[in-house]
């Protein structure tokens, strides 16, 4: 069975409610009916809603940007996995590299956020991915293969279909840089190798793994094509519509290639 491509938006702190609405109101008229990928998009926490309402009837999913890895309680500036159920949320991002580096998450937090987005069915997209330096110091593998580790640690195997990967080279995030197809295909590979030790082979092959890193209309093409990329976590171009649109349909004739 070939992986369903998958292709999110990361909306960031940007886009008041009001913004967003204007946003996914341009978005959902081209790619809200296709059903040939996976597409999601991840407004912030204040937008949720008015975005959730615009996409009954389509086919774009909900998600969000983080979880608390607490069910509820005296956590003041946390938002729950049940919040984000009740608002219609299917997917949310875990341990984007932003959260690491400015919010002190650690591998041990994303697997505690992972764990608690799995118990209540909210798909994570858990991010992984190796500095500048670390890249420079012939660490990746090393790094990445940590991040695996620890931060997928424990998944019970019932519940490991849900679990998306994503890749982002820190260096390559709002940038400008990319990742050249062969360099981020040879990462895609390792972290599929380091799926399968955690979870056997058959589970690893059914796992999605996405690029991120200033994908953009004129790379995805060349990005997609590569055998274990599945998809894409894109930042700046899923703010303009025209741009996440053509992603999208980059998604789209990949899909019919794999
Ligand atoms: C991201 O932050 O997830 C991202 C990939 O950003 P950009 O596309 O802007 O590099």
């Amino acid at each position: 069975m070939p992986r369903t491509l998958l292709i999110a938006g990361n909306w960031k702190m940007n886009k008041t409610a009001t913004e967003a609405v204007e946003l996914i109101k341009a978005i959902v008229p081209a790619i809200g009916k296709q059903t040939d990928i996976n597409v999601v998009v991840a407004p912030p926490f204040t937008a949720l809603q008015s975005v959730g309402e615009n996409l009954v009837n389509s086919t774009v999913n909900l998600g969000a940007q983080n979880v608390s890895e607490k069910p509820h309680g005296a956590y003041t500036g946390e938002v729950s996995t049940a919040m984000l159920r009740d608002l219609h949320v299917t997917h949310v991002i875990i341990g984007h590299s932003e959260r690491r580096s400015y919010y002190g998450e650690t591998d041990a937090i994303v697997n505690k956020k992972t764990l608690a987005a799995l118990e209540n069915t909210l798909k994570p997209i858990v991010c992984v991915g190796e500095t500048l330096a670390e890249r420079e110091s012939a660490k990746t593998f090393e790094v990445i293969g940590q991040q695996i580790t620890v931060g997928l640690a424990n998944i019970p195997a019932n519940q490991f279909a849900n679990v998306i990967v994503a890749y982002e080279p820190v260096w390559a995030i709002g940038t400008g840089k990319t990742a050249t197809p062969a360099m981020a295909q040879e990462v895609h590979a390792f972290i599929r190798a380091q799926l399968a030790k955690l979870q056997g082979e058959a589970a690893a092959q059914k796992t999605r793994i996405l690029y991120g890193g200033s994908m953009k209309p004129d790379n995805a093409d060349a990005l997609l094509a590569e055998a274990d990329i599945d998809g894409g976590l894109i930042g700046g171009a899923a703010l303009v519509a025209k741009d996440f649109i053509a992603l999208v349909e980059s998604g789209k004739k990949a899909s019919a290639r794999k």
